[in-house]
């Protein structure tokens, strides 16, 4: 069994403990390595490390662009190492070889892009309007940022945070989900090899039960960038409050995918089966609400269905699966729970249902591609994130009543509108309740285009220039002359 270390400081150590906890394949149910876990005194050692990183002359003191030329080195290294990255993603989290291969190659992109912004942090001069005193403004980094991430696209959701801060001059303690600590560590290495200063970027591996709250509170840290399920946000958030401290917050989502009678349907079809079965669900952004207008809504649903059946389920390290494993066994469960719940509410069952048995899926963490008909709006199934592969289709009458349907829960993260209609499209794209818009199609994003969520689904952006603001702060500097 392979044994990591966690990075703290410039060197690779164990738990102050000696403490450690398995990682497990999804696939395969094994575990395959071992992974420190960190005590609170190990968090006091990392923060520690970022902090005296931070004012060392070997960051501090360096140009801005010496800041995007190391962070260059770093994303030339990615590159150099997506493939091997990507197969430990999936041997980790059970995320698709082919995706995970597709995200690693694009994701040195988002270095590239804070890098070269790096030295593009400018101040302002204002015209104050009194005579004698010259006012200019200046940005500064926060400090020490603490990134805490989840389980999916666990390198992806850490590059939306360590790119702008390592751009902005901020230093880094990081703590990747227990779930997914195997990738972050290796790619932690690379951080060390691009010659980043001791302490500039810390992992610190471990369960967030136990050492989260530790990490957030900490009187250290100045910045707190978080992506994970809502409730564990709202904690997140209480904490940082009572010291003041800023936070981003990428929650969770209940996002629709709103099919009308003017769609290509082939197009939305295929749009609103990879929304949701991306990923086996598994993705903040899943598409887990299609609207589908009523006059077209039982020939989409007899073609979603048919399409959906042909997804190929089973290991995810083949090149040529579309639906692989849940990450977690709790995570399982919990998918398995939701299904029981809809079939309760009423919802009908279309598609799916179990716990998949097919034998590519082994002893693997697998539930089918599932589809519920005739889902009402207010069912639990169409307002709670079920993070796994299983959509509610809500029929609708009118372009306002999808409006009110799909911006009718907690969340706001995103949604798809299939139109072929350009003043339909325009309409929706302004009263839809979410960060990200798709029309007629779903899942894109761009180290260009902010990420982000409205209402319970989050605060802050994260990827194109608004991100690198959440790292810095601006000071205002009074000359009396
Ligand atoms: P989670 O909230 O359980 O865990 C997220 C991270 O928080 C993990 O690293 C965990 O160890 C840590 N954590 C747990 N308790 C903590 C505490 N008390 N204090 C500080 N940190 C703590 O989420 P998860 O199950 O790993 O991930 C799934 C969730 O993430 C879903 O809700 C999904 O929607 C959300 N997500 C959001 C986005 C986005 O960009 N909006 C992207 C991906 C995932």
């Amino acid at each position: 069994m392979k044994s990591y270390k966690m990075l703290i400081g410039g060197a690779f150590v164990a738990a102050a403990s000696g403490a450690t906890f398995e990682t497990e394949n999804p696939f395969t149910g094994a575990a395959w390595a071992t992974i420190p876990r960190a005590g609170k005194e190990d968090v006091d050692r990392a923060v520690k490390a970022a902090a005296d990183a931070f004012r060392a002359p070997s960051w501090s003191g360096i140009s801005a662009s010496q800041r995007g030329a190391l962070i260059r080195r770093f994303a030339d290294l990615l590159a150099a190492n997506a493939d091997r990255l990507a197969e430990i993603e999936t041997r980790d989290n059970g995320k698709l070889i082919a995706e995970m291969r597709g995200q690693l190659r694009y994701m040195p992109q988002w270095y590239h892009y804070f890098a070269g912004l790096a030295d593009k942090v400018e101040g302002r001069v204002i015209p104050i309007d009194k005579p004698g005193v010259f006012n200019f403004t200046r940005e500064e980094p926060l400090g020490v940022v603490a990134a805490i991430t989840p389980w999916n696209s666990p390198l992806m959701l850490a590059t939306w945070k360590l790119a702008p801060a390592l751009a902005a001059g901020n230093t880094i303690v990081w703590k990747p989900s227990e779930y997914s600590s195997a990738s972050a560590l290796e790619f932690g290495a690379l951080f060390e090899e691009a010659g980043f200063p001791p302490g500039v970027v810390n992992i610190l591996t471990g369960f967030g039960s136990e050492i989260g709250e530790h990490l957030v509170s900490h009187p250290l840290v100045d910045k707190i960038a978080f992506t994970g399920g809502d409730r564990t946000g709202q904690g997140v958030y209480e904490l940082a409050a009572r010291q003041i401290k800023p936070v981003t917050l990428e929650l969770g989502g209940k996002s629709a995918n709103i099919v009308f009678a003017d769609a290509v349907l082939d197009d939305a079809v295929k749009g609103v089966v990879s929304g949701i079965f991306a990923a086996s669900g598994q993705t903040c952004i899943a598409g887990s609400r299609a609207l589908v207008h009523r006059s077209i809504y039982p020939a989409f649903i007899k073609a979603l269905v048919a399409f959906a059946k042909t997804a190929k389920i089973g290991d995810p390290a083949d090149p040529s699966t579309q639906v692989g494993p849940i990450t977690t066994r709790p995570q399982l469960d919990k998918v398995l729970s939701y299904i029981e719940i809809a079939k309760g509410e009423g919802a009908t069952l279309a598609l799916g249902g179990r716990r998949a048995t097919d034998p590519a899926c082994g002893e693997g963490w697998f539930v089918e591609p599932t589809i519920f008909t005739d889902v009402a709006p207010g069912m639990r199934i169409a307002q709670e994130e079920v993070f796994g592969p299983v959509l509610a289709i809500i029929p609708f009458d009118s372009d306002e009543e999808a409006i009110e349907i799909a911006n009718g829960t907690i969340y706001g993260l995103a949604a798809g509108v299939w139109t072929q209609s350009i003043a339909r499209a325009l309409t929706m794209s302004e009263k839809l309740k979410a960060g990200t818009v798709w029309i007629n199609t779903y899942r894109a994003v761009s180290y260009m285009s902010p990420f982000g969520g409205f209402k319970r689904s989050g605060i802050g952006r994260e990827s194109g220039l608004s991100a690198i603001r959440e790292y810095l702060q601006e000071k205002s500097v009074w000359i009396d002359i």
